[in-house]
């Protein structure tokens, strides 16, 4: 717990400011995730194709967000609200992470249909497909599909196509661009695995069944993408779902010699409690609790990665990040498991010492408590056990979570393990050998 900061009575603005600050910075995070944008620049043109030549059609304000449809020559091809789609300069916006949205293909089936510039039969005429052509969909409302056309975008009828469960890998409109560096799955025809011992799933995610197992360098018929895992196909005909992380799309195939583990397929969120203005606890020397959680965080991202797990932090630098967002980040990516990082205080220094293990769901979170808990009891701390604990980042999370107190702040005993890089790597391990037992 942390004492409230005199300087927040005195300047509730600047603690608003920090709030909207680190929420944003936050939701940037979360939203790279899910192929979409934020604007960094003050203004930014949208134009209607991918370079500076093009027309504007609009503008865009600092911190507005924005989905990627594709990607090319440094540009990004977003939908707007309203449902409008342009190109913004990558340089002026804020990404980490994109790849484009999967999208559907769709075969004109009536003699011809006209391609508008919006979704009404009297916006200006951009062209004409013809029967048999095979159109990207991007969007749908109203008996408009929004459709690529000539590395742009534009409207046809809806009932004068027929949209396919086809991947959109042979889109004949699209054979204009050229965007070998774009990472659009309607590139994607193969994908190789990386690791011995791949699964192939009935479902995309860890909890499904598997039917096959492949080893390394196994060439797999991509067909669709649902969230971050592949649907593909083998050369036996088996059809199911790949992690998208422990294969490699098409040509690129560069092989890892490990062993792909049930770890290795699944999504883990870290969470460094507290972080920016919110210290959390003080150690007897002052040094605050966000400092140690974050270390500790990244110790075992490390470990984590490098066993091939999917791992996605709620803050990866000293950020202010509200609770709510946590779980919330955890629940939409269907996080395999949720581990929240924090260190105890007592009301007196140096009154108690150890570690605790916190579920909140007898039924979700206890069994995840107790495999990690079983390798927490091997570090140089006192376990305390695995304890209930009703905090907000468990209670609100829909998915096995846990919150470990790896520590007393307060105690200098545990202050010089927990502020030790040794005792962090410590943790990681106990974490990495928790998880794999739970995955077993
Ligand atoms: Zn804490």
């Amino acid at each position: 717990m942390q004492k409230p900061l005199n300087w927040i009575k005195r300047y509730p603005a600047v603690l608003i400011l920090f709030i909207l600050v680190g929420v944003g910075l936050f939701a940037t995070h979360v939203l790279a995730t899910y192929q979409q944008i934020t604007i960094k620049a003050n203004v930014v043109n949208v134009r209607q194709g991918p370079g500076l030549s093009y027309d504007t059609m609009g503008q865009a304000s600092k911190g507005e967000v924005m989905n990627v449809i594709s990607q090319k020559n440094n540009w990004y091809q977003v939908r707007l609200s309203g449902d409008k789609i342009g190109w913004v300069a990558s340089w002026l916006v804020n990404n980490t992470e994109v790849s484009a949205t999967s999208n559907r293909v769709a075969t004109v089936t009536n003699d011809f249909a006209n391609v508008r510039q919006s979704s009404n039969a009297s916006s200006p005429l951009l062209g004409k497909v013809n029967k048999g052509d095979k159109l990207t969909v991007l969007y749908q409302q109203n008996g408009w599909s929004q459709v690529k056309y000539n590395s742009a975008v534009g409207w046809v009828q809806s009932d004068l196509i027929s949209i396919s469960n086809e991947a959109p890998t042979a889109v004949q409109t699209d054979t204009k661009t050229d965007d070998s560096s774009s990472q659009s799955t309607s590139d994607i025809k193969s994908v190789t695995t990386q690791l011995d011992n791949t699964k192939l799933r009935s479902g995309p995610g860890v909890n499904y069944a598997y039917s096959q197992v492949y080893s390394a360098n196994t060439k797999l018929t991509y067909l669709d993408k649902s969230d971050t895992w592949y649907k593909v196909k083998d050369s036996d005909g088996n059809t199911g779902y790949v992690a998208s992380w422990v294969v490699t799309p098409s040509a690129k195939n560069e092989v890892v010699k490990t062993s792909a583990t049930s770890l290795s397929e699944a999504t883990i969120v870290l969470d460094a409690g507290h972080g920016g203005n919110d210290v959390g606890a003080l150690s007897n020397s002052n040094k605050y609790e966000k400092t140690y959680t974050l270390k500790t965080v990244d110790a075992i991202a490390k470990k984590l990665k490098a066993a091939g797990a999917n791992v996605v932090l709620t803050r990866s630098s000293d950020k202010f990040v509200d609770l709510a967002p946590r779980p919330a980040l955890s629940n939409k990516l269907r996080a395999d498991a949720f581990i929240s990082i924090h260190f105890d205080s007592s009301a007196q220094s140096n009154q108690a010492s150890g570690t605790t293990t916190y579920y909140y769901s007898n039924s979700k979170d206890t069994s995840l408590a107790n495999a990690l808990n079983n390798q927490i009891k091997s570090l140089p701390l006192t376990n305390r056990g695995v304890e209930y604990g009703n905090y907000q980042v468990l209670r609100d999370n829909e998915r096995p979570s846990v919150l470990l107190e790896m520590g007393y702040i307060n105690s200098d005993q545990d202050f010089n393990y927990i502020s030790s890089s040794s005792y962090q790597e410590k943790v990681a391990d106990a974490v990495y050998a928790g998880l794999q037992n739970y995955f077993k």
